[in-house]
């Protein structure tokens, strides 16, 4: 099965899976290769920030692991940073200074509020939610360079009250568009996020329409990732997401290591 990069352990706030469990189940699907990618969502504005890392427990814990399964499969070390624009030098100062593979970019927060919150919609009409979420999205990727790949571009809509019943690339091609063409531009990747089928959207985060309009543009590197925070969710939709990249013109999928981009093909 192809490498899953995306992948939450007990060390996220929302997770209680041992790594050990992760890593096993990545065995059992025949991957090579992994990569843990933990939650660290900095100033969230949360009561109570859970999602937080200690990186001098974190990091250590994972070169164990990474050293007890050699034999078995290649553990690579990652995490999940939360995006905000007014932490600019907090996040370029931290990238650089982490010994890890791989970093996603992903946008949680948007003023200080997770649309997995259903407050986030209160008062707000779900178009003009997806519109701030996007608009939010476009300058934080204008203007941070601390991650390798963007991860699930179209976050918002697993949790809008119709989801992706009224969603469309074209209703916010503005933002989407130029999203892309930054991304390309910069040499960052897009990731191909599994858990929209988990969530019911029958499309991954982001869809096909988007995936294809990145490779239109001339993007070529994609990662994938399930955003497992559970072992029955690794690898989730594999088969159905390396079709649907197939179908979009993609040849390779990206790995990273030691935060360089690697091509591992497709077929
Ligand atoms: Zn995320
Ligand atoms: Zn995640």
């Amino acid at each position: 099965m192809l490498p899953d990069f995306h992948i939450h352990t007990a060390f996220s706030g929302d997770s209680d899976t041992p790594a050990k469990k992760q890593i096993e189940q990545c065995i059992s699907l025949g991957m090579k290769e992994l990569c843990i990618t933990d939650h660290h969502d900095y100033d969230s504005g949360m009561e109570e920030e859970i999602f937080l890392l200690d990186f001098d427990t974190y990091l250590p814990a994972l070169c164990r692991l990474r050293q007890e399964y050699q034999d078995q499969i290649q553990v690579n070390i990652g995490v999940e940073l939360g995006l905000q624009l007014h932490l600019k030098d907090y996040l370029e100062a931290l990238a650089s200074s982490l010994d890890v593979d791989f970093i996603i970019g992903s946008c949680h927060f948007i003023d200080q509020k997770d649309p997995y919150d259903s407050t986030f919609f209160q008062g707000i009409s779900e178009q003009e939610a997806y519109r701030r979420y996007f608009e939010v999205t476009l300058k934080r990727v204008q203007n941070l360079d601390c991650y390798d790949s963007l991860g699930h571009l179209d976050y918002i809509i697993r949790y809008g009250p119709t989801k992706n019943q009224n969603y469309s690339y074209h209703a916010y091609q503005e933002y989407i568009d130029p999203i892309l063409k930054t991304l390309i531009q910069k040499g960052k990747a897009l990731e191909c996020n599994t858990a929209g089928f988990r969530y019911h959207l029958g499309q991954p985060n982001p869809g096909q329409d988007i995936l294809k309009r990145y490779r239109e543009l001339g993007g070529e590197l994609i990662t994938l990732g399930s955003d497992a925070h559970t072992s029955p969710h690794i690898g989730h939709s594999f088969p159905q997401a390396k079709a649907l990249l197939e179908a979009c013109g993609f040849r390779y999928l990206t790995t990273y290591h030691r935060r360089r981009p690697t091509p591992i093909p497709l077929t």
